[in-house]
């Protein structure tokens, strides 16, 4: 069933695992990640980008297809559909089309502008139900064209914008979006535990799961991170059991160019490595 994510998230916290949020890209995905939440009976988060919002022809598009999906598939786990790294503009157009959660990216504004907008949208978003996460600190790494150098929060005003009343906060901590560079230093737990001081048991969210060594993972966990977002990870495996495929010379036999088969191995692969983050992030059975 289609929830916020708050509930889930407090749970998270307070059972100590995170849960997933994975971004959908088209059908395929979004089938995939549902019954795999379904068939481990987890929690999950459908992720959509602005530019995954685009390339779906727009966000009533989206929501419309997940919650006919829920229906259709008898999904009875608690499914959030968030806007991943949400524009002003891009929210209100998420909140109209029926999104259960959004994340307002102000961390580009200067903090009193981010203050400004996030404490406007928080009220908007609360009088209809929908949750909201805020950032602080530029995830590093690039994301629809937005690169960020990979800050670490400060943790003075991580609590400025959890005291806006945002339901979860994802805070830098030395993340970054895609692959991960052989020379990166990993993530950084002291300032982890220093914003987890001040926000208490408010949610923190990490970006950027893809790549980030199971132990910091579960360190990250055991310090109140309680939603993942991973992305990358689901495409790469897509692409590598696509790519397998073809080179086997499955699309040329029989009726192998059909796209039903063409893309079921792709499928398939974003159902494993979905349900093996689900395990690693102690989500399962948690619905
Ligand atoms: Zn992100």
């Amino acid at each position: 069933m289609l929830v916020s994510a708050t509930e889930m998230l407090n749970k998270a916290v307070a059972g100590k695992y995170a849960v997933g949020q994975f971004n959908i890209n088209n059908l395929e995905w979004t089938k995939a990640i549902l019954t795999t939440a379904q068939e481990n009976n987890s929690p999950v988060i459908l992720g959509v980008s602005e530019g995954a919002g685009k390339y779906m022809t727009g966000f009533k598009t989206v929501a419309a297809m997940v919650k006919a999906m829920i229906e259709e598939l008898n999904i009875t786990v608690p499914v959030a559909l968030h806007l991943d790294h949400g524009s002003y503009d891009g929210c209100y157009k998420c909140i109209e089309a029926g999104f259960s959660s959004v994340m307002f990216d102000g961390s580009h504004f200067p903090i009193d502008e981010n203050v400004a907008k996030t404490q406007e949208l928080v009220k908007v978003c609360h009088e209809k139900g929908i949750s909201i996460e805020a950032e602080v600190g530029s995830i590093g790494g690039e994301e629809d064209g937005v690169v960020g150098a990979g800050e670490i929060a400060d943790p003075q005003e991580c609590k400025k914008i959890a005291d806006l009343g945002v339901d979860f906060l994802a805070a830098g901590i030395g993340n970054i979006h895609g692959k991960y560079p052989e020379n990166w230093k990993g993530l950084d737990f002291d300032a982890l535990a220093k914003i987890k001081e001040l926000i208490g048991d408010l949610p923190l969210v990490l970006h950027g799961g893809t790549g980030i060594p199971a132990d910091m993972i579960k360190t990250a966990i055991s310090l109140g991170v309680a939603k993942i977002n991973v992305n990358t990870e689901c495409q790469l495996y897509f692409q590598e059991a696509t790519r397998k495929y073809i080179e086997a010379g499955k699309d040329l036999e029989g009726k192998g160019f059909d796209p039903r088969k063409l893309l079921a191995p792709g499928t398939e692969a974003i159902k494993v490595i979905v349900k093996e983050k689900m395990e690693l992030f102690g989500s399962i059975n948690k619905a």
